[in-house]
């Protein structure tokens, strides 16, 4: 039977990301008749397995307590040997969008005799390979590749995919004891970026501001609306190289890749680098007093205006019918 594997950071707990991975692998797992199992490295809570276990036909838990804090190379052990300890003849193996997942799957790959695709946008098989799609050249074209050899290991957009649907019954959880290798590097302390909010890759409403702000205090303006819509904030790489705003709010090629039901353009112009990072909204409105700025070819609702004459009115109007 051709099945598929997902693998899951367990202290990264059962995020979005994470679901949306699982529920690329059910989908596939149903096109070919298989099952779905989920592989877990290092320790979860039990509500993140329980959910997990709802939609999957089978979890492995690799709880081992060293996988608390990950570092690659035994994660990267630890998805080998629970590949081994699942059905182990998967055709593929799905990991999330986390800069772990990144690291692991080709050489995950290498180790398991299979092929590797980064960020892929949409999987599906076709015959015995594997055909994923990413954009490419800045999100003007699209590339599909074909994975020639099995397992095919690929590490998925996050929140392009959407969760699986429970099934009529619990999958099977059961235990793989690891064997890891010490650690090759010793971590002497953790500082953590402060983080308000959801995650940005994570929220479901986005409210984005540009270099035609003008700078920083305008974007005390946008956290009203935000605040009022229940959104995070993000921006374009000019706004973030300017300093305006921190480093880890820029949405793009080099910045977040988002997907969320609604992103709000601020006096951005829709540079191709931009709109990788948020070209996978639902519904994206663009507020630009350019009314041939980039951003109105890809929006579903515009405005020709200047910010500092709509974001207020927006604001005010929306509380209202939110209050
Ligand atoms: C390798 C590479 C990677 C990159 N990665 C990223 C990335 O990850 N993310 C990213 O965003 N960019 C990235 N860029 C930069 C990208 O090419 C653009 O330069 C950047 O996105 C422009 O940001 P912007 O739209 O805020 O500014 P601009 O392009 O300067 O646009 C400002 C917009 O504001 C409008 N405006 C001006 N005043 C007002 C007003 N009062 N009210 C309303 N609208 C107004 C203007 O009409 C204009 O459309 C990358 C570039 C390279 C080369």
């Amino acid at each position: 039977m051709a099945n598929v594997a997902v693998c899951v950071l367990g202290s990264f707990g059962y995020d979005r990301a994470a679901q949306g991975a699982v529920g690329a692998g059910r989908a596939l797992a149903g096109s070919v008749g298989g099952e779905l199992h989920v592989l877990v490295i290092g320790p979860a809570d039990e509500e993140a397995v329980a959910a997990m276990a709802a939609v999957a036909d089978r979890v492995v838990l690799g709880a081992n307590e060293e996988l608390r804090d990950v570092q690659p190379e035994q994660a990267l052990q630890a998805a080998e040997q629970l590949h081994a300890g699942g059905s182990g003849d998967y055709v593929a193996v799905l990991l999330s969008n986390d800069t772990y997942s990144q690291e692991i799957a080709p050489r995950l790959a290498h180790r398991l005799g299979g092929s590797s695709m980064a960020d892929a946008a949409a999987i599906r098989m076709d015959g015995d390979h594997l055909l994923a799609q990413r954009t490419a050249y800045g999100g003007k074209a699209i590339s599909i590749y074909r994975l020639k050899k099995s397992p095919a290991v690929v590490w998925l957009r996050a929140r392009g995919f959407e969760p699986a649907p429970e099934q009529p019954s619990s999958g099977d959880v059961t235990s793989v004891d690891l064997n890891l290798d010490p650690p090759r590097i010793r971590i002497v302390g953790r500082e953590m970026a402060a983080q308000e909010g959801v995650r940005l890759e994570d929220a479901p409403v986005i409210v984005s501001g540009g270099r035609g702000l003008g700078g920083p205090e305008p974007f005390q303006e946008l956290g009203k609306l935000a605040d009022t819509i229940g959104a995070e904030q993000g921006a374009s790489r000019a706004a973030c190289d300017a300093g305006w705003v921190p480093p880890n709010w820029q949405v793009g090629q080099t910045g977040k890749k988002v997907a969320p039901e609604l992103y709000i353009a601020i006096a951005i112009s829709g540079a191709s680098q931009h709109l990788l990072g948020m070209g996978d909204s639902k519904v994206v409105a663009a507020i630009n007093t350019d009314a041939d700025a980039p951003i109105f070819k890809h929006c579903s609702f515009g405005i020709v205006e200047d910010y500092k004459a709509v974001v207020p009115l927006l604001t005010e109007k929306l509380a209202a019918l939110s209050g």
